[in-house]
């Protein structure tokens, strides 16, 4: 196979970003905004497709409802930023080039590492072999397609996080001909103040989803998954929420990275080992003073913001200065029409509020339907997507 060498560093310094989700397109349209009027600085973005994959709404998705189709070309277009559909298959942060589609070789200057994390399948017997995943809209679609030609039998989310809450909700309230269990570690809910989480599980309960906290899955098989103790729940799909992990490539790369693969970084989100490698999003492990963010979409967007802001100034001659974030709410579907809202404190606690039912149901799709709109107006005020809550005393430096 003979291998094509493109977008060699000669000439303009390159920005390379590898993933376009929320955190990688983030970057992409600040860089772009930010080096419109610049000669010195060009930027190649690689996706695996040409749509944006919504992942908020992969749970919708998985369930067969039809979401927009949101075209990043198109909102790239007039930028000067250039766009490459591909799988990047290997990354060598030494000699800074990445591999696309195995007979590409895009080099760089500065790598943005932006290509988010997939369900921990690898931790569990027989999950990457029988379960079902969100990662991706094709496994969305795939496990949507098998939903759809059941007719009747046992559906098992594994994972109680809010992936699963959500799941679960969802193919209940679009599938009552099917039987949903969901099983975890936790119950449902259990980070949440009492009353949210006392909301979300009652209105699993009013949706049908049998709930079962407290348990382990120790193994998934063709027709059942196989719990810690050795009782079988047998089920006609299985749906894998639990955990995530970061693919393989960063650490094939010669990257530092955490046990969950995800790129370790200083505190301004460059790579501790290649300075020259910025990492954003949910295939960053990024330390504030409340501990390792967890991966969300709204902290996920600050970083890719924060990353594009420092490469332009480091190109200006300055110093990149350090990401700090706080979260501030956990909005989770249950259903269309339901939801419940969850404000927290920065370092992710819940604080006493929470909305619930339909009012919580429009925010949570507010904010949902919100990343495109924002990449839109970044292209022409970039400095409109540069704020983010900062987590005051929970994220400033030790002294
Ligand atoms: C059902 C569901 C509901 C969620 N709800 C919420 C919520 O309400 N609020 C919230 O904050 N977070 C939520 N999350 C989490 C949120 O979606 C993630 O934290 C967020 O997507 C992380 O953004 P990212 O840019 O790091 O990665 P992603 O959005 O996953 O983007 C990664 C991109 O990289 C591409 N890619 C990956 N590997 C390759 C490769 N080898 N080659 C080329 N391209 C590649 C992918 O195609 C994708 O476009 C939810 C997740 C799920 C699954």
């Amino acid at each position: 196979m003979s291998t094509r060498h493109e977008a060699g560093t000669a000439g303009p310094h390159h920005v390379l970003i590898l993933g376009a989700g929320y955190a990688g397109m983030a970057a992409a349209i600040q860089l772009a905004a930010r080096g419109k009027r610049r000669e010195d600085v060009r930027m190649t973005l690689v996706n695996a497709n040409e749509l944006f994959t919504e992942r908020l709404r992969l749970h919708m998705t998985g369930t067969g409802q039809p979401v927009a189709r949101l075209s990043i070309p198109r909102l790239l277009e007039g930028t000067g930023a250039r766009f490459v559909r591909g799988w990047v298959t290997a990354v060598d942060a030494d000699e800074r080039t990445v591999r696309i589609d195995d007979d590409r070789v895009l080099r760089y200057d500065t790598l943005v590492y932006g290509l988010g994390g997939v369900a921990d399948t690898v931790a569990v017997p027989g999950a990457e072999d029988h379960a079902y995943t969100l990662d991706s809209v094709h496994d969305a679609e795939s496990l949507a397609e098998r939903l759809g030609r059941l007719g009747s039998g046992t559906v098992v989310v594994a994972g109680s996080g809010l992936t699963g809450v959500e799941s679960a909700a969802e193919i209940a309230e679009r599938h009552p001909e099917l039987r949903v269990v969901l099983l975890g570690r936790h119950a449902p809910g259990a980070a949440m103040n009492p009353r949210a989480g006392a909301y979300l599980r009652s209105a699993l309960d009013r949706l049908g989803v049998e709930v079962r906290g407290g348990v382990e899955v120790a193994k998934v098989l063709p027709d059942a998954v196989e719990l810690a103790g050795g009782e079988r729940v047998a089920a006609a799909a299985v749906l894998w929420t639990s955990g995530t992990r970061a693919a393989p490539l960063a650490a094939a790369g010669g990257l530092t990275v955490d046990e969950r693969g995800r790129v370790v970084t200083d505190a301004t989100l460059r790579s501790v080992s290649h300075p020259d490698v910025y990492a954003v999003g949910d295939a960053a492990a990024i330390r504030q003073r409340y501990g390792v963010m967890h991966g969300t979409c709204q902290g996920g967007m600050p970083t890719g913001v924060h990353a594009a802001v420092s490469i332009v100034r480091t190109l200006r001659g300055g110093q990149p200065r350090p990401f700090r974030f706080g979260y501030y709410h956990t909005p989770v579907s249950l259903g269309r029409d339901d939801a419940v809202v969850q404000f927290t404190r920065p370092d992710g606690s819940p604080r006493r509020w929470c909305l619930t039912g339909r009012l919580a149901a429009r925010y949570k799709e507010t904010v949902t339907a919100s990343p495109w709109p924002t990449y839109a107006r970044m292209r022409k005020a970039p400095a409109s997507g540069a704020f983010w809550p900062r987590g005051g005393r929970f994220t400033r430096e030790a002294p």
